[in-house]
């Protein structure tokens, strides 16, 4: 019996990377899995359905919340996982690319937790896991849009650690902080910056997305009861 037996689970940026592998360990462990995202995406397993979602749109979040709640009837797991970069240096940094970033990384999972989160108070349990980036606790060159939107996520999942559990119900919400993982993101990274940035691991390698998928379907599970506020780091040991 896998470890998300009957559970209902909403994964934003399920299409694609990270977001993708975690479908796919999801419905292997048993969990009826929503993969979100702008574009459609076929799955091979009936259990992984694919829903039209932009998160930087109000009505699109409400439009997934009505129609799995009309499903499913209720969701146990939400992965806020969908993100974009919009790299330059800061003195090149357009308006534009600011904020693009924080309307998808950081006003997108509010937008969904806002109201995935309540309704799993209501529920009286559930699982929120957001994937934050090692970038938003260390920073990094290029990115002070994407660091700030990460740390943010980081800050937004301790404060709903704290409000949504309020009342005694057992909402766990934590963050994951990838390191560099190979998926569609780091397409734009020239080769000499992914192979520094292998470098800096201590397992001299970047990390694949099922390696992440592992940690976040762990985190939704009943084997992580225990776990809420945190931030687990999944980066190879990288040095900063
Ligand atoms: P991908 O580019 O492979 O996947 C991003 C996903 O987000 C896609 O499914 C995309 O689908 C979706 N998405 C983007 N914008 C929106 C939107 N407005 N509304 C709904 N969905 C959207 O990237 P990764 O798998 O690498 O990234 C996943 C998460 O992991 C991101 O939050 C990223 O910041 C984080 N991360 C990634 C790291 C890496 O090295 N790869 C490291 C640390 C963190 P579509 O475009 O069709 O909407």
């Amino acid at each position: 019996m896998g470890s998300l037996e009957n559970k209902i689970a909403v994964i934003t940026g399920g299409t694609s990377g990270i977001g993708y592998a975690t479908a796919l360990k999801m419905a292997e462990e048993g969990a009826v899995v929503y993969a979100c995202a702008r574009h459609g995406r076929k799955f091979e397993t009936s259990a992984v359905r694919y829903h039209y979602l932009d998160v930087t749109d109000a009505g699109s979040c409400m439009n997934l919340y009505e129609d799995v709640m009309a499903e499913q009837g209720k969701i146990d797991i939400l992965v806020a996982d969908a993100g974009i970069t919009r790299d330059a240096l800061t003195k090149n940094m357009t308006d534009e690319a600011f904020s693009d970033v924080i309307d998808t990384n950081l006003k997108g999972v509010f937008q969904i937790v806002r109201l995935i989160g309540p309704y799993m108070e209501t529920q009286g349990h559930g699982s929120i896991i957001a994937v934050g980036s090692v970038v938003g606790e260390y920073g990094n060159i290029g990115q002070a849009n994407y660091a700030a939107s990460k740390a943010g996520v980081i800050a937004m999942c301790k404060s709903w650690a704290k409000e949504f559990a309020r009342k005694g119900s057992q909402v766990r919400v934590n963050a994951i902080a990838p390191g560099y993982i190979m998926t569609d993101m780091l397409k734009t990274v020239p080769e000499h910056l992914l192979e520094k940035f292998a470098g800096m691991t201590m397992l001299k390698r970047l990390g694949k997305p099922e390696e992440i998928a592992e940690v976040i379907t762990f985190l939704a599970s009943d084997a992580a009861s225990y776990i809420t506020g945190t931030v687990i780091d999944v980066n190879g040991g990288m040095r900063l």
